[in-house]
Order: structure tokens, then C-alpha cells, then sequence
């Protein structure tokens, strides 16, 4: 199995996109064949610089790494279609000795004053074939520097195929325009492009988005006229938006590099795109990469639209940091922790695990440990539920313990701790909220006891004192 990747660069890559590339990748792994990334780049007015390179990073980022195509290399280059248009002149020439297609020298005003007509009544707005029956003139008038545009004749009968997504497709040949492929600028279309590469990279499976379906008749007589065996077609469905609209550029869809740096793990982004339109056919949810090339095959995409729902983004992406071990941790969290060591980030690891979901959750519960507590006087000190006595004696109790040594056993600590707040007839769990406030500035956050260790005994003490100390001041003013 050969698969393929052709974007166009028209701007970065957003979900629905790459949705469309990892299934590619994924075909071709399962079936230990070959990924082909081609950069579909003839479209000189759409075209925005520098973004091939976004693609490029994009991918290398999800770790869908091809085997041929740019940078890469292989024997089918080049991979960029602005380096291969006199391939497509020349197979545009056999279809014009086979009488496959013509050209058209009908200027775009007359193409616009025939559409207005054929809307006034009520027709599909198609080319009329007036510069088909006049083809010697049409010659004459190029080689005078006419503009001229070359069209596929499309063949009368009608056009079905077997797709993988959505079972036999057909279409009424009457219904399709007379395809422009090679411009006046002498640049192909996308039709004649995407055709003469797929056939001359051995393309043997042709995934892409179902927009294209209505294109696919083009594309299947343009390989009747060049004699060659069309590939399979998996037309994959749409991506929309948890409002139901279709993810797109113009709507504002984020590029998928930004998912990296809101703190997005790739393992996460991979397995929440492999479930938008594919399902393992069990309740599984859960898929590493490497899970995925295993199980993934292209029959067992759905046709119905998928619906990204961000807050399953979220849930995978805790359950992928989870699995995620210590190193590992350390290395993906070094952007969101920016300045620390990895060693400080190998003893925030085992804090931080368990409580974020994104990376960057991580920058605000790791603030009070790397800097000072949060200072927000709108939080209440002592918090709800615990009395001035209590909050104080509790605070005593922990500096005591502390300076004793206390934090070379956290689990010794948190008990005598919790027996003492007990004897006073308040719940830890709601006295130990001053702790919390003391040590990180506020009543949630990070395991406390472990802050405390982790700050070590003389921030930890520094800081119980000052809260002690504003506890005192506030009760006197309280008075
Ligand atoms: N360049 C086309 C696109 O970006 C590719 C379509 C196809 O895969 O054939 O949509």
C-alpha cells in the first residue's frame, strides 16, 4: 500500500486537516507500506510562503514521518509540484493527440456573460463546448498569443467507483463540467496534477477529504485517457465543530502546533484525530501510536461527519501525561516551566502528574513552589469553617513539628497533624485549607505536604510564620 499527504499550502494545518494525513499514515503503517508527503503548491494565487515549513514541523510534531517526499527525498521526485510542471505539459499533450482534451480560448468575460444565462435559466453553470468544435481556429488564435486554457472532454456515460468510506459511488457524467487543466499561465489545475503524480508515485490509495467526491469523475477519465489503473478512493468525512459547523481556516479552526504549545502531549492529539470518523470497534478509547498502526484499516472509518469535541481532547490528554514517564515528563515540560532544572522539574513531576491535564496547567500550580505564594487577599484567612484558635494552633503545631524535622516523614507529619485538628473537632480536610493557604497562597493546589517537602524546611517555616503572623495581626484587628 502506497498512501499519500498533498496539501496545498494555503495556510497552516488545523485539526480537520491532519485528521485527514494521520489516516493516510495510519493505512500505510498497518499495512507496512509507504507514506508519501507531495506539497500541492500550483495554486500561485492561494499560495502563502512559508508555509510548507509549518506543514513540515506540523507533522514531525504528531511524529507522522513520511517516507517519501520532501526533505526526505525519494525515487519519485521531486515531491513539490512547482518543480514538476513540465510532467504535466507533456501528459497534457498525450491527452490532446488522444483527443481527451481540448483547448479554449473563451475569454473569462464571455464565460461569465454564458453562466449568467444558464442561471437565468435555471441550468448548472457549465462550459457550453463552444471552442470544441472550433479547435483550427482555437490553434490559430494561440499561436497568435492568445490565452488559452486546455479542458478535459468529459466522456458521455456515467462514473462509479468503489469507495472505501462510502460504498459504490455514481455519477451521471452529463452533470460534469468540462474540467480547465492547465491554465492560461500554463500551470496545471489541481485535477490534472493530483492525477499524473498519484499515478507516477504509485499512489495505490488515495485518502482525502469527501469534498472531493464530485472531482473524482474528472479524475477517473483523466486515468481512462492516459490508459492507466486509477488507485482506490477512501474519502474520509468532515470534521465539524461541537456547533456542527465544518472546521475550517476561514472559521477560525487553530492551527495544530498551537495545541503544542497550550500544553497539547502529540500521543493525545493523535488519539483524539484517530477517533474523529474511526472507531476500533470496541469501547476502547485509549490509543498510543503505535496501538493505532496496529489496529487502524480504512474500512472501519465511519461516513457521517465527526464532531471534535475539545473537552475529549482534554480527557486524553491527562490520561496520555499519565502514562507518560518520569524523563519523559521532564523533557515536555520544559517549555511550560521555563528557567527550572531538570532536576527541579524531576522532583515537581510526582506533584504535578496527577492534578494537569494540559502541560501548561502545570506553570500555574508549580508558580507558589518556584517563586513566591500567590497573594490574593480576596481569599479568606482564616478560610471558611476554621476559627482564629483552631487556624492558629494548627499553624503552631505544624512550625513545631517542622522544626523538629517533620518533613523527613510527610505521612508522620499529616497524621499527628490530622489527630491534633480531630481532638478540636474539625475535619483535616477543612482545617488543612490554612496550610494550603499559608504554604501556596491559596486553599487548591498542589499536595501540600509535598510543597512543603519540596520547598524545603526553611521556606516551608518562613512561610507558616508569616501566615501565623498575619493570623495574629488580623485576629488583633478583628478585637
Ligand atoms: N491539495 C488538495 C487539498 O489540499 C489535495 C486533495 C487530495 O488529496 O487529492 O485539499
Amino acid at each position: 500500500m502506497r498512501t499519500r499527504f498533498a496539501p496545498s499550502p494555503t495556510g497552516p494545518l488545523h485539526f480537520g486537516s491532519v485528521r485527514t494525513a494521520l489516516f493516510a499514515w495510519l493505512a500505510a503503517r498497518h499495512a507496512g507500506g509507504a507514506f508519501i508527503l507531495r506539497i500541492e503548491d500550483t495554486d500561485q494565487e492561494r499560495y502563502i510562503p512559508g508555509v510548507e515549513a509549518l506543514i513540515i514541523e506540523t507533522l514531525r510534531w504528531l511524529g507522522l514521518e513520511w517516507d517519501e517526499g520532501p526533505e526526505t527525498g525519494g525515487p519519485h521526485g521531486p515531491y513539490m509540484q512547482s518543480e514538476r510542471t513540465e510532467l504535466y505539459r507533456t501528459h497534457a499533450a498525450d491527452l490532446v493527440r488522444g483527443g481527451a482534451a481540448y483547448w479554449c480560448t473563451c475569454t473569462p468575460e464571455r464565460l461569465a456573460a454564458m453562466r449568467d444565462e444558464q442561471r437565468a435559466r435555471h441550468e448548472p453553470t457549465r462550459y457550453d463546448r463552444r471552442c470544441l468544435g472550433r479547435q483550427d481556429e482555437v490553434e490559430r488564435e494561440r499561436r497568435a498569443g492568445t490565452a488559452a486554457v486546455l479542458r478535459l472532454l468529459m466522456p458521455p456515460g456515467t462514473t462509479e467507483w468503489d469507495d472505501i468510506v462510502r460504498g459504490r459511488v455514481s455519477f451521471d457524467n452529463a452533470e460534469i463540467d468540462d474540467q480547465v487543466l492547465l491554465k492560461s499561465d500554463g500551470f496545471p489545475t489541481y485535477h490534472l496534477a493530483v492525477v499524473v503524480d498519484d499515478h507516477l508515485m504509485d499512489v495505490t490509495h488515495v485518502i482525502r477529504a469527501d469534498e472531493w467526491i464530485p472531482s473524482t469523475p474528472k479524475h477517473l477519465a483523466l486515468y481512462t485517457a492516459l490508459r492507466w489503473d486509477p488507485p482506490r478512493f477512501a474519502h474520509v468525512p468532515p470534521v465539524l465543530d461541537t456547533d456542527g459547523h465544518k472546521l475550517s481556516k476561514r472559521r477560525g479552526a487553530r492551527n495544530v502546533l498551537e495545541y503544542g504549545e497550550l500544553g497539547y502531549v502529540p500521543s493525545a492529539v493523535v488519539n483524539a484525530m484517530a477517533l474523529l470518523g474511526w472507531s476500533s470497534g470496541t469501547d476502547e478509547e485509549v490509543f498510543t501510536p503505535d496501538d493505532l498502526c496496529r489496529r487502524f484499516t480504512l474500512e472501519r472509518i465511519h461516513p457521517a461527519p465527526a464532531v471534535f469535541d475539545p473537552k475529549r481532547l482534554d480527557d486524553l490528554n491527562g490520561v496520555h501525561i499519565r502514562r507518560m514517564d518520569v524523563e519523559e515528563l521532564v523533557e515536555a515540560l520544559e517549555f511550560h516551566l521555563p528557567g527550572t532544572s531538570k532536576d527541579t522539574r524531576r522532583r515537581l513531576v510526582p506533584l504535578l502528574r496527577e492534578r494537569i491535564v494540559t502541560l501548561a496547567d502545570a506553570t500555574r500550580l508549580a508558580e507558589p513552589l518556584l517563586g513566591e505564594p500567590v497573594r490574593d487577599d480576596s481569599i479568606e484567612f482564616p478560610p471558611k469553617g476554621v476559627s482564629d484558635d483552631v487556624a492558629g494552633a494548627l499553624l503552631d503545631a505544624c512550625i513545631a513539628a517542622v522544626e523538629a524535622g517533620g518533613l523527613d516523614d510527610l505521612e508522620q507529619l499529616r497524621e499527628t497533624l490530622r489527630h491534633d485538628v480531630d481532638e478540636r473537632g474539625v475535619k483535616a480536610r477543612v482545617a488543612f485549607r490554612v496550610l494550603f493557604i499559608a504554604v501556596l497562597g491559596s486553599p487548591v493546589g498542589l499536595p501540600v505536604f509535598d510543597s512543603m517537602a519540596f520547598l524545603g524546611q526553611e521556606t516551608t517555616l518562613a512561610r507558616l510564620r508569616t501566615a501565623r503572623t498575619r493570623l495574629l495581626r488580623s485576629s488583633r484587628n478583628g478585637a
